[in-house]
C-alpha cells in the first residue's frame, strides 16, 4: 500500500524529470517565456490579493476619520491605481502567457513528431510487420504529442494553486483551528476519485486501442479513393459502415460507462463536501450564539471557505491532470525506446566498389519473430558477379523473404550470409543496402512526380540528374512518359490537385526505373512484369544484360519465357531449395521444374493454335 502510493508520487516526477531536456530542446526561448509567464500570472494574481486586502485596510480604518479622513486620500488613491496597474499587468501576462504557450505547445509538437518519425525510420521492418508497432505508436500520438508542453503548465498551476490553498488555510486556521481538518474532508475524497477514474480511463484506452484502430481501418476504406471501385461493385459501403458504427457503439458505451460511474463518485464526493461546509457552518452559528465568535468571522468564513473549495478543486485538477500527462508519457517513451535489432556493426568491414565473388547464402534458416515455424530451411545459394538467378516456385514458398533476408531487413535464425566472403552483418547497414535496387511484387506509389518516384531510388542523386531519364530508359518506360502533359513533372495519383493516375502496369515501370537508377551492384527483380503487358515485357527481357549495365541481377517471376534468360535457376519449395541448375538441366531433370514449364508451354501452344485456328 505504502510503495503503492510511494510510487505514485515517484513516477510522475520521474516522468516530468524526463520530459524536461525534450521540452528545452524543442524550443528554449517559448520554453523559458512560457514558464516566465506563467510566473508573473501568478505574482501580479497574488500582488491583487494584497493590494485589495490593503485598500479594504485603509478604506475602513482611514477614511472615516472627518477632515482627517479626506487627508488619507492620497493613500487610497495609490492603492487604487497600484490595484489597477497590477490587474493590467496580470491581464498582459496571462494573454502573452497564452501566446507563449500555443508557441511552445506547437514547438514541442512538431518536435515530438520529428522524433517519432526519426524511431519510425530507424525501426526495424520486424516491428512493422507487427500489430503491436501499430498499437504502440496509434496510442503515443492519439493523446497528442504537445503532452510534454503541457506538462509545465500544469506544474505551475499546480504551485499556484497550492500557494492559494496555503493562504485560504491559513486565515481559515485563525477562524477556528478545528475548521482545517473538515477542510481537508473536503478536498481529499474528490482527488482520490480523480485520481482513480484517471487511471481507468487511462488503462482502458489502452485495452481499446486495437478497436479504435480497426475502426480507423474502416473509416479508411470507406473514404479513401483507391477502395471507392472495389466498395461499389461488391456493394459494400453499407456493410462496412454498420460495422464502423457498431466498434463506435461498443467504444461509446464503454467509455459513457465509466462516465457514469465518475459521475456517481462525483456526486458523493461532493455531498461529503457540502455536509462538510453546513456542518462547519451550523459549528460556527452555536459558538457566534455562545459569543465565542464574532459575526465578522462567520463572514468571513462564508468569503473564504468558497475561496478554499475552489483553490482545492483546481489542485485537485492539477495533480490528476499531472498524473495524467505520466501516464500517456510513458506511452510516448515507450515508442521512443524502440531499439532496432538490425544495426551496423562499431566497425564496419569497408565494401569494395566492384564485386569479385558475389553473394552467397550458407544453410540458411528463417523463422519470422512472434510466429512458430521455419519460412527457410537451410538455403544455399549464390550470386556471382555479372551473373542472373532465377527463382522460382510456387506462392508462399518463401522467396520474397529471401529477399527480404539477402538486403538485411531481417537476420538470419541460423546460418550465414556472405558477400565477398564477408558475412553481411560485419558490413554498414547503409552501405550493404545500397549494393541492391529492389523492386518488390507491392512496389511503393509515391504521390508526387515521375521524377521523384524514379529519383527516390537514390535519394542522393540531384533532381535533375541525367540518371532518372536513363533508368526510365532502361526500364522501358520513356515512352510512357512523353506522353504525359508534364512529362517527368507529372503529379502522379489521384491523391492531390492536378494528380494524373496512370495504370498499374505504368507505375510497374516507375518502379522498375526507380530499381535500375540505383547505382546498386545487384538488381532484385520480384515478379517485375506481372502487370506488364506481353510486348513490354518481351523489350524488358529482350536486352536485359544490355540494360542491366555490368550489375548482377535476381528475377522472380512465374514466367517461364522470362526464367529462360537466367544463367542460372533455383527452385524453392517449402522453404527449401529442392532443384538447381541452367535450363536444360532442370528440364532433363523432370521435376518441379520440367512440369511448370511444359504446362505453360502447353497453354501457350494452345492458345496460338486457337487464335490461328479459330
Ligand atoms: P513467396 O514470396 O514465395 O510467395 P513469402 O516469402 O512471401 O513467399 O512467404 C513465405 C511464408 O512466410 C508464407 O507462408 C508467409 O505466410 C510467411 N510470411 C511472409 N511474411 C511474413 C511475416 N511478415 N510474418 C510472418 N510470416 C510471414
Amino acid at each position: 500500500m505504502f510503495s503503492k502510493l510511494t510510487e505514485s508520487i515517484r513516477g510522475p516526477a520521474r516522468s516530468i524529470r524526463r520530459v524536461l531536456p525534450y521540452l528545452w530542446a524543442a524550443s528554449p526561448k517559448w520554453t523559458v517565456l512560457s514558464t516566465a509567464f506563467i510566473i508573473l500570472e501568478v505574482v501580479f494574481g497574488i500582488g491583487i490579493l494584497y493590494l485589495l486586502k490593503m485598500l479594504v485596510e485603509v478604506l475602513t480604518t482611514k477614511l472615516g476619520e472627518g477632515a482627517a479622513g479626506v487627508e488619507n486620500l492620497g493613500e487610497v488613491w495609490l492603492y487604487v491605481g497600484l490595484t489597477g496597474l497590477a490587474s493590467v499587468l496580470f491581464l498582459a501576462a496571462r494573454q502573452i502567457g497564452n501566446w507563449a504557450r500555443e508557441a511552445q505547445g506547437l514547438h514541442v509538437s512538431d518536435y515530438m513528431n520529428r522524433l517519432i518519425h526519426t524511431r519510425a525510420v530507424a525501426a526495424d521492418l520486424a516491428f512493422f510487420e507487427s500489430s503491436e508497432y501499430f498499437n504502440t505508436l496509434h496510442r503515443a500520438r492519439q493523446k497528442g504529442t504537445n503532452r510534454p508542453a503541457l506538462v509545465v503548465t500544469h506544474l505551475l498551476m499546480l504551485v499556484k494553486s497550492a500557494i492559494m490553498l496555503v493562504a485560504v488555510v491559513a486565515l481559515i486556521f485563525t477562524i477556528s483551528p478545528w475548521l482545517v481538518p473538515i477542510l481537508l474532508l473536503v478536498v481529499l475524497p474528490p482527488l482520490g476519485a480523480r485520481l482513480f477514474f484517471t487511471r481507468r480511463l487511462y488503462e482502458w484506452e489502452k485495452r481499446r486501442t486495437e478497436l479504435e484502430r480497426r475502426a480507423g481501418y474502416l473509416d479508411w476504406l470507406i473514404t479513401f479513393y483507391l477502395h471507392a471501385k472495389e466498395l461499389r461493385l461488391n456493394r459494400l459501403g453499407n456493410y462496412l459502415r454498420d460495422r464502423f458504427s457498431g466498434f463506435r457503439e461498443t467504444i461509446r458505451n464503454e467509455r459513457l460507462g465509466i462516465t457514469r460511474q465518475r459521475t456517481v463518485m462525483e456526486i458523493a464526493t461532493g455531498l461529503i463536501g457540502t455536509l462538510g461546509f453546513f456542518g462547519c457552518l451550523a459549528f460556527l452559528a452555536r459558538e457566534t450564539a455562545y459569543g465565542r465568535n464574532s459575526l465578522g468571522d462567520l463572514v468571513l468564513f462564508l468569503l473564504v471557505f468558497q475561496r478554499a473549495q475552489t483553490a482545492g478543486q483546481d489542485l485537485v485538477q492539477q495533480i490528476s491532470s499531472i498524473y495524467e500527462d505520466h501516464l500517456y508519457l510513458n506511452l510516448i517513451f515507450q515508442f521512443l525506446e524502440v531499439e532496432p535489432r538490425i544495426q551496423s556493426p562499431k566497425q564496419p568491414v569497408k565494401l569494395n566498389e566492384q564485386w569479385q565473388q558475389g553473394l552467397r547464402f550458407e544453410n540458411v534458416s528463417f523463422q519470422y519473430p512472434g510466429t512458430d515455424s521455419g519460412v527457410l530451411e537451410k538455403v544455399n545459394l549464390e550470386v556471382r558477379p555479372n551473373q542472373v538467378v532465377a527463382i522460382v516456385g510456387s506462392n508462399g514458398s518463401g522467396k520474397t523473404t529471401l529477399i527480404k533476408l539477402m538486403c538485411r531487413l531481417y537476420d538470419p535464425t541460423e546460418g550465414q550470409i556472405l558477400l565477398e566472403g564477408t558475412d553481411i552483418r560485419d558490413f554498414d547497414l547503409d552501405e550493404y543496402r545500397q549494393q541492391f535496387g529492389v523492386i518488390f511484387q507491392d512496389f511503393t506509389r509515391y504521390y508526387d512526380s515521375v521524377r521523384e518516384n524514379i529519383r527516390f531510388g537514390d535519394i542522393g542523386l540531384a533532381p535533375d540528374s541525367t540518371l532518372v531519364p536513363d533508368a526510365a530508359r532502361r526500364a522501358g518506360a520513356d515512352k510512357m512518359i512523353d506522353a504525359l502533359p508534364l512529362n517527368y513533372d507529372t503529379l502522379l495519383g489521384r491523391m492531390f490537385e492536378g494528380g494524373h493516375e496512370i495504370s498499374v502496369g505504368q507505375w510497374q515501370k516507375l518502379a522498375l526505373a526507380r530499381a535500375f537508377v540505383n547505382r546498386s551492384r545487384l538488381m532484385i527483380l520480384d515478379e517485375p512484369t506481372s502487370a506488364l503487358d506481353p510486348n513490354a515485357e518481351f523489350e524488358l527481357f529482350e536486352s536485359f544484360r544490355e540494360r542491366l549495365a555490368g550489375r548482377s541481377a535476381i528475377v522472380i517471376s512465374h514466367r517461364l519465357s522470362t526464367i529462360r534468360l537466367a544463367d542460372y535457376i533455383y527452385v524453392i519449395e517449402n522453404g527449401k531449395v529442392v532443384e538447381q541448375g541452367q535450363h536444360q538441366d532442370l528440364m532433363r531433370e523432370k521435376g518441379y521444374y520440367h512440369q511448370a514449364f511444359n504446362r505453360q508451354g502447353k497453354h501457350y501452344q494452345e492458345a496460338r493454335h486457337s487464335v490461328l485456328q479459330p
